[in-house]
C-alpha cells in the first residue's frame, strides 16, 4: 500500500529536500514512525511527546482533517495523500488554500443565528474585529471593539470565560475566520465566526449601532483620555454626555468643578447664592480679587467658560430649600456635595435617596478632609443611616471657629472629582460604603467601612419618603460631620 506524503516547506531539509514522499503504511502514525525511522528528527516537529499533533500542525487524509476522523489512528487507503500542515507558518500554504482549511476544520454560524443568540438566554459575547474606524461607522447591537491586530492582546479583557460563547465578525466574514483560528489557539473553546460579516448582517436587515463620534477637536483635546484603555472614545463620551450637579460654589465646589470641567463632564449644574468675599479667595479658586462682592455663581460661570468653552453650565443662583431642590436636582445624573451646612447636607441627601441618584460627599475642617459616596440603590448607606439627624443648633460651635486650611478643599474637591469621573466611566470601586478621612498634618490617608443602617427611615427597603425637612441653618465646626467652611 503506497501513500503520498506531502512535506511542508520547513519540513523538507529534513527529508533531504523533498516535497513529498512515498510511504508504505496503513495508519497516519505509522506514516510518521516510518519516516522518523528514514529521517530522525521528523516526528518531533509534528507530534509532542504523548504522541499528539501540536497545536501549529494540522494533519489530512486527502481533504479530511484527521481530527475529525480517527486521529493518529486514521486508517489510509492506497493512493491516500497524507497532508501535513502548519497552520499558522506562513508561507507554506497560499492564501486560498488556507482560507480554504479553515473553511473546513472553523464553524461559521449564519447572521440570522447570530441574531437569535443576541436574544436568547444564554450570553454571548460579539467581538467586532475590525479596524476602529470600521466600528465606529456602526456595529452590531452590543458588540465590544477588539481589532485583529490587537486580538492577543486585548481579548483577555473583553471575553474573561475562554468556555463561554464568543461570536467574532469582521466586514465580510474572511478576518474573523482567522481571528477564530487564533482564539482556539488561546484556548477558546466556543468561538465561531459570522459568516458573511457585518455587511451579511446589514443586508438581512438586521439592527446596527452606529456609536457617537468624538470630534477632530475633542480627539485633541481629550488625547490623553483616549490613550487610557478604561477611558477611551467611548469613555470620553459618557463624560460628554454625563450631567453633573455641584452644590456651592465654595473650597469644595471650585476644585472639583474646574477639574470635571477640564475631564470634559459636558453639563455642569452649579447651586450658590452668595457673593464672593474677599476671605474666599484662600481656597475657591474659581474666583479672582476683581470679583469681590460680585456673584458667586456668575464668577464661577465666568472662569469655566474660558477653561472650557464646551462644558454647558445650569446656574441655580438660589438657596437650596425643600421647594425647590428637587426641580433643581431633576436633571442630574450624579450630585456633587460641597455644602457648607447642615440643612443643605440633610436636604441633598434626602433628595439624592428619593430621587435615586448617587451623591458624592466631600467635607473639610481645619486639616483634615472626608470624602465618600452615598448610594443606597448600589447597596451603601445614606447620610441619615450614619447620622440621622443634624444635632441641634445650640450644640453647635460658632462659625468662627470653622478655620480651614486653604490647600486642603483642593484636595478633598478633587478626590470627590474622582469619585464622579469613576461613577461616570463605572469603572473601579466608587467609595460606596467606605469613607476616606486625609490628616494633611499626619499626611495619611485612612479608610473606613460605613454601614447601611437597616432600619433607615429614608433609604430602607420598602420606605416611603418621609418628607423633606427644612433644618434651621446654623453652624457646627466639630466631630465627624462638620460642613466645611466652604
Ligand atoms: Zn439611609
Amino acid at each position: 500500500m503506497s501513500i503520498k506524503v506531502r512535506i511542508p516547506t520547513p519540513l523538507r531539509p529534513i527529508v533531504g529536500g523533498e516535497a513529498a514522499l512515498q510511504i508504505k503504511a496503513e495508519t497516519v502514525i505509522a506514516v510518521l514512525d516510518q519516516i522518523e525511522k528514514d529521517h530522525p528528527g521528523f516526528k518531533s516537529r509534528i507530534c509532542d511527546d504523548a504522541g499528539k499533533t501540536r497545536r501549529f500542525v494540522n494533519i489530512f487524509v486527502n481533504s479530511e482533517d484527521i481530527r475529525y476522523l480517527d486521529g493518529m489512528k486514521t486508517a489510509l487507503q492506497d493512493g491516500d495523500t497524507v497532508s501535513i500542515v502548519p497552520a499558522v507558518a506562513g508561507g507554506i500554504q497560499t492564501y486560498q488554500e488556507r482560507l480554504a482549511g479553515l473553511k473546513k476544520t472553523l464553524k461559521e454560524i449564519a447572521p440570522e443565528d447570530v441574531q437569535k443568540m443576541i436574544g436568547g438566554k444564554e450570553k454571548v459575547t460579539l467581538i467586532d474585529v475590525r479596524e476602529s474606524e470600521e466600528y465606529r461607522g456602526g456595529h452590531l447591537p452590543f458588540a465590544v471593539s477588539v481589532p485583529r491586530g490587537f486580538l492577543e492582546m486585548r481579548i483577555e479583557e473583553a471575553a474573561t470565560d475562554r468556555a463561554a460563547p464568543l461570536v467574532l465578525y469582521c466586514a465580510g466574514g474572511i478576518r474573523s475566520l482567522f481571528a477564530t483560528e487564533t482564539l482556539k489557539n488561546m484556548g477558546y473553546t466556543s468561538v465561531v465566526s459570522m459568516s458573511g460579516g457585518f455587511s451579511g448582517w446589514t443586508r438581512k436587515g438586521f439592527s446596527i449601532e452606529t456609536p457617537t463620534l468624538l470630534s477632530e477637536k475633542d480627539r485633541r483635546r481629550y488625547s490623553r483620555h483616549l490613550l487610557i484603555p478604561e477611558v477611551g472614545e467611548e469613555g470620553q463620551i459618557k463624560l460628554l454626555k454625563s450631567k453633573v450637579l455641584i452644590i456651592g460654589a465654595g473650597g469644595l465646589g471650585c476644585p472639583a468643578a474646574y477639574y470635571l470641567a477640564a475631564a470634559g463632564c459636558g453639563t455642569l449644574g452649579l447651586v450658590d447664592f452668595d457673593v464672593v468675599d474677599e476671605s474666599n479667595l484662600q481656597r475657591q479658586i474659581l474666583h479672582t480679587t476683581d470679583r469681590v462682592g460680585t456673584s458667586k455663581i456668575k464668577s464661577a460661570m465666568q472662569t469655566l467658560s474660558a477653561f472650557n468653552g464646551d462644558v454647558r453650565i445650569i446656574p441655580f443662583e438660589e438657596r437650596i430649600s425643600s421647594s425647590n431642590i428637587e426641580r433643581i436636582m431633576q436633571a442630574f445624573d450624579i450630585v456633587v456635595d460641597g455644602s457648607d451646612n447642615f440643612p443643605t447636607r440633610y436636604l441633598v441627601n434626602d433628595a439624592c435617596v428619593k430621587l435615586k441618584k448617587p451623591c458624592v460627599h466631600g467635607s473639610v475642617y481645619r486639616f483634615e478632609g472626608q470624602v465618600t459616596v452615598f448610594d443606597p440603590q448600589r447597596g451603601g448607606p445614606c447620610y441619615r443611616c450614619l447620622y440621622k439627624e443634624p444635632p441641634p443648633p445650640e450644640l453647635a460651635p460658632s462659625c468662627a471657629d470653622a478655620g480651614v486650611l486653604g490647600v486642603l478643599p483642593g484636595v478633598i474637591g478633587l478626590l470627590e472629582a474622582v469619585e464622579t469621573v469613576k461613577l461616570i466611566l463605572e469603572i473601579g470601586d466608587p467609595l460606596i460604603g467606605r469613607v476616606v478621612c486625609y490628616d494633611a498634618l499626619e499626611g495619611s490617608f485612612q479608610t473606613f467601612i460605613l454601614r447601611k443602617d437597616p432600619a433607615c427611615d429614608y433609604c430602607k427597603e420598602g420606605a416611603v419618603f418621609p418628607g423633606f425637612i427644612d433644618y434651621d441653618y446654623f453652624c457646627a465646626s466639630k466631630g465627624l460631620t462638620t460642613p466645611s467652611p466652604s
